[in-house]
């Protein structure tokens, strides 16, 4: 993560792109500026400023555009905060917001704007979100999230776990992380060792839009985390320019069961400020996961589905 290039320029330099490339997002990198690991880059086409890597992460003068309807929380996250960074929203589920940091910035985030000061930053800041599920009998599952948890060191990681793993009530541990697709070496055998050392159930959600992320250090990843026990899900979102082509989709999804990583949920892009560009319609999605269905085992299709605030469920499109 200290080696991951934060200059546009410096991107379009290793990518053989024209310096302008890098020179127009200038502006729209106020507060999210422009993060991508090696590992990430490398599997970017050279010259080509249509890679769909690429327009996940590089910053474009169309994030300055907000059209009516994108905010700042569009997924009510504000409201749903119990303690400094828990958020129950759904039944059973609690989801903890471990750390603002990420291995990548994605420019679709609905993250891009959230208040990470208000973020536990250490186990000690965990604890008002820990008395708090530990009161709450209904969680049987602890989603940790972020940000990405696994940006944090695996002692931090180890003594929350332990905790949670010391509730009764407590009985699946999930970690909705992007880490194994942008620096796969982090799926180390000390992450192994806290993920699948307790009585929790370890489910592990990575986040792969296209199948060209997944090259060989990534499915390593992939083989290393299910060989230990751990269910792996993938979801991905829907993004113009990325992957809204029922032949992106498909190879997604066979690049990920051919992994024995099962394709969980394609999300409709929350109408966050300035990710309006990345949009397609539902429409467009719904006939996208119609002819998907047409072409792949069921068990292949993700679930379509969008982030309304305030129901009690993610809602399923397609
Ligand atoms: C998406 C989400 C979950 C998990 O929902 P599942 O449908 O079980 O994957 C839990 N909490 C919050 C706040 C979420 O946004
Ligand atoms: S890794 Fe996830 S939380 Fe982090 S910027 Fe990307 S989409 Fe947002």
């Amino acid at each position: 993560m200290r080696r991951a290039v934060r200059d546009p320029a410096e991107l379009c330099r290793l990518l053989d792109l024209p310096e302008k490339v890098g020179r127009e997002g200038g502006n729209s990198t106020a507060g999210f500026p422009l993060f991508v690991p090696y590992p990430f880059l490398g599997r970017m086409r050279q010259g080509d400023v249509n890679d769909p890597l690429l327009r996940q992460v590089l910053p474009i003068a169309d994030e300055l555009e907000s059209p009516p309807g994108f905010a700042i929380d569009p997924v009510g996250d504000g409201e749903a905060m119990l303690r400094p960074g828990l958020i129950k929203k759904y039944r059973r589920r609690a989801l903890l917001i471990t750390t603002g940091a990420c291995a990548v910035h994605c420019r679709y985030c609905f993250r891009r704007h959230f208040a990470y000061s208000d973020a536990p930053r250490s186990v000690d800041d965990w604890q008002p979100a820990l008395t708090a599920i530990e009161s709450d009998r209904s969680i049987d599952e602890v989603i940790l999230s972020g940000g990405d948890p696994l940006t944090l060191v695996d002692d931090s990681l180890a003594a929350l776990v332990h905790r949670l793993a010391k509730m009764p009530h407590v009985r699946r541990l999930r970690v909705h992380t992007r880490l194994p697709i942008m620096i796969p070496q982090r799926v180390t055998d000390e992450l192994l060792a806290w993920l699948c050392g307790t009585k929790l159930k370890p489910i592990v959600v990575v986040h792969a839009n296209h199948a060209a992320e997944i090259d060989d250090a990534v499915a390593a990843s992939f083989v290393k985390m299910i060989d230990a026990g751990i269910v792996v899900l993938n979801q991905a979102v829907l993004l113009r320019g990325v992957n809204d082509s029922v032949d992106a989709l498909e190879q997604l999804s066979l690049r990920l069961v051919d992994l024995r990583v099962m394709p969980y949920y394609l999300h409709q892009l929350d109408r966050v400020a300035g990710a309006a560009h990345f949009e397609v319609p539902i429409t467009t999605g719904k006939r996208l996961i119609t002819e998907l269905r047409d072409r792949l085992p069921g068990y292949a299709v993700p679930r379509y589905v969008q982030e309304i605030a305030g129901e009690a469920s993610k809602r399923i499109l397609a």
